[in-house]
This record gives C-alpha cells, structure tokens and sequence, in this order.
C-alpha cells in the first residue's frame, strides 16, 4: 500500500493486512501465519471463521439488517435478551444492547445513578472504582478508569472515580498476603464510602480478573465476596465489568460466578459477539429494572445501532455455539495445562516474574529481577517489545500493565480462542519460548 489515510493505532506504522482467519490462525496477504493466542484484544472466543456464525449473521441479513430501537424490536434482540437471561446466574435478565464495552459500562453506570434517582434518592450519582483498572475509552467509563496511561491527555473532563488498590497480590501495598490480609485492599472501600458518605455512591465497579491495565491479575478467594458485601451493608449497586472475562472466557459466563458473586449490574461486550460483530450489554437484575419499570419506564441510554439485528443475531448465534459445544466446560483444564506449562518458563527465562490468571485469560508479568521483583524502567518499553518479538515470530499477545505506585506492571495476556486444542496450545509455548529467546 502506497499511501494509508486509515488512521491506525501508530500512524506511521507498519501493520500486515489480513487476509483471512480459521479457528485459532490468521493469515496475511503476505502468506505468513499468526497464531492469535490472544484472540485479538481478548475477543475471538471461538476462533475465527466459523461458518455458522457466519450463516446466522447471512441469514439475518437477508431479513432485516438495521431496525431502530425507538421504533421496533426484533426477533434477534428478543431472543438474545432470551438467552442471555437464561444463562446467566440470579435474576441478572434485563440486556440492554450496545456496540462495545465502553458503552457497556458507561450504560451500567448510566443504569445505577437512575437506579437511586426511581427511588427518590438524587444524591447517589458517584461511582467508585479501583486503580489499575479498564472500563473504556469514551468520556465516562475513562473516568471509572483506573489506567494513568489512557487518563492523562483528559484528566480536565474526567471524575477522579478510582479511589482503591486493586487485589494486586504480586505488588501488595500492605506487604501481606491473603488470607492473612483479610483483604485489606477490599477494605479500602469502606473507608473510602465512609470519607464520600454512602450516601453519595451509586456503585462501586470491579473487573473480576484485571485484564489490560494488570495483564489478568485475578483476586484471592474471597476478595470479591467481601466487596459485595461491603457494598451491600452500605447501599451501594456492585457492577461487574466483564467486558474481558464474561462469555465463558474463565469457564464460566461471569467470572463473579467462580467466587458466588451475582452483581446488581454487568458489563458485557468483546466475547459476546466474538468479534463476529459489534455487541456489547449491560445487563440488570430484576431489583435494579424494577423501580425504573414503576417509574420514568425509560433507561436512559441508547445509540443508533443499539440492538441492531445483525450483531443480536451473531451474539446469539454465538452463545449457541458455546452452549452446543460444551466449550465452557473445557476451559478450566485447557488453563490450567497452559498455566503449568507457562509456570515451567519461569526458570528458563530471567525476566519472568509472575504467571497468572485463570481459565483462558492467563497472564505474565516482566520483572528486571525474579527475587526483588523490581520492574524494568518505563523507557525500556518491555511489553511493546515482547509483543512485537511474539508477532515476529508468528504469535499474537496482548499488551497490559498500567502502572501503580511507580510501577510499571510490565505484562502480556495469553488469551487464544476457548475453541484452542492441546496441539496448538504446545505450539504457542514453543512460539513464546522463541519470542522470548530472543529477548534474552
Ligand atoms: N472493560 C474492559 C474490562 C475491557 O477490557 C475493555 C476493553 O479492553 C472495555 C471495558 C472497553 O471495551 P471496548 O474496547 O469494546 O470499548
């Protein structure tokens, strides 16, 4: 290509065009091949190019591609909302469809200050959320985000949301370790409720198992229960954003399931549509619909494509997928062979301080020393410069890490397709071992 006018994430980068992809590969116009072990940006759950998705996405094409939500429904977004309720845990059973995850959390956050308002109570609108986290790109779920590096060039349009440690046990602030913390980071949350008063707190977000600004960090045992707990005795919504982990991508469809954990409100999106196309949720329990529905009856949100037929229909027929395929049930053991046969690096490669995570969002933090865990300096752009070795030699894995405390979090995510088998798990190990050969 001579001349790009697409303004790509580098603008004077060199991107390989893609030509096509089939389950867990992508091919580009050049012939080289890439295993996608991170399913793009954690999204190609089931792999690429699968032709019923594809057939069920044609189908609703030739009916109706484009209905507006103002003024019809249709069959797709019925059923999906359908399936949806049905498959996830408690009375979560109210979807309400946008195109990514940033609208997602932004709806849910939208969802919960009107929550208090239908109760008659207006002075709930702050929302509280953790450093080290990542909600989404747009004005209001940047705010919620706790991820210096996507804040700084607005910090003047946004809420100063983040007030907590994150359950970061790799970096503890507090030097201890759980359960003996008795979870000291969760317990930042009261104090912070108890500093901006309850009474000014809509909700409290969490992302399950930290995704792109901690490089799949999940909690100890009985983190999550302890903040929705803490929520509960304050009057305060807990929403889970499971934007990255939901849709079976820890084995589960919520990852708050693997630690009993039903939230008032969740954040779907990436997995959803398994980038067949852009869908994303947020999804409310019974509690929360309910004095909207005795009230204004208007959730007020909503974008031009919100429900749009062709994405409810490749959402659906993706969830149908996961279902008829029992593919959730397999998740646990694909991770945990991944997870020992990344742990075994750790001795091969000096640089790797930390593997992580849980189902098929594992991660793997770089330290410049294994035993003080110190990190590398800022300016030696460790994460890009793995990702770009992986990428050379034919691997795909996600940047994370947004720094905490002076930290860098230097970090990648191993995510491939849930459809990914033992043959091709062996060889994105061989594949990261090359990559990281090369680095040492
Ligand atoms: N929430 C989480 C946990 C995410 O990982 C992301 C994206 O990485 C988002 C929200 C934003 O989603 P999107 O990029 O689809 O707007």
């Amino acid at each position: 290509m001579e001349q790009s006018y697409l303004i790509k994430p580098m603008l004077d980068g060199s991107y390989p065009v893609i030509d096509y992809g089939k389950g867990v590969y992508l091919y580009d116009k050049n012939g080289k091949k890439y295993l996608d072990a991170a399913s793009g940006a954690v999204t190609a759950n089931i792999g690429h190019g699968e032709k019923e998705i594809i057939k069920a996405m044609e189908e609703q094409a030739q009916k109706v591609s484009f209905v507006y939500r103002s003024q019809f429904t249709s069959e797709a977004a019925e059923k999906l909302a359908e399936k949806i309720a049905k498959l996830l845990p408690g009375d979560l059973n109210w979807s309400f469809f946008v195109n990514s995850g940033s609208e997602a959390t932004e709806t849910a956050m939208k969802m919960a200050i009107q929550y208090w308002q239908e109760k008659g109570i207006t002075t709930k609108h702050k929302i509280l959320s953790r450093w080290v986290s990542y909600h989404g790109i747009t004005l209001g779920a940047l705010s919620m985000s706790g991820h210096p590096g996507r804040r700084a060039r607005f910090v003047p349009l946004l809420e100063e949301f983040p007030v907590i440690h994150p359950p970061y046990c790799y970096r503890c602030p507090y030097h201890l370790e759980a359960p003996a913390c008795q979870y000291l980071c969760a317990r930042e949350l009261e104090t912070a409720i108890n500093r901006i008063g309850a009474d000014n707190v809509a909700a409290f977000i969490v992302e399950p198992v930290i995704g792109a600004a901690g490089g799949a960090i999940s909690p100890p045992k009985d983190y999550l229960k302890t903040i929705k707990k803490i929520c509960d005795d304050h009057d305060i919504l807990l929403i889970a954003d499971e934007v990255m982990t939901g849709a079976g991508r820890t084995g589960a469809m919520l990852a708050s399931e693997l630690w009993g954990v039903i939230p008032d409100i969740v954040a779907l999106g990436k997995g959803l549509g398994a980038g067949y196309a852009p869908i994303a949720a947020a999804i409310a329990t019974d509690k929360v619909i309910e004095p909207i529905l005795a009230g204004s009856k208007v959730v007020m949100s909503g974008h031009t494509l919100s429900a749009n037929p062709q994405s409810c229909a490749a959402a659906l027929a993706v969830l149908e997928y996961l279902e008829k395929n029992q593919i959730m049930k397999t998740v646990e053991g694909k991770g945990e062979f991944l997870r020992k046969e990344l742990e075994k690096l750790k001795s091969q490669f000096w640089f790797i301080g930390d593997v992580r995570g849980i189902g098929l969002l594992l991660g793997i933090e770089f330290v410049k020393d294994q035993t003080s865990r110190r990190p590398f300096p800022r300016n030696a752009q460790v994460t890009q410069r793995m990702v770009e070795l992986a990428k050379e030699k034919g691997l795909i894995v996600y940047p994370a890490g947004a720094g905490i405390d002076g930290v860098n979090g230097d970090s990648i995510i191993i995510s491939p397709p849930l459809t990914i088998t033992e043959v091709e798990m062996n060889e994105l190990i061989y594949l990261l071992k090359e990559a990281f050969s090369v680095f040492s």
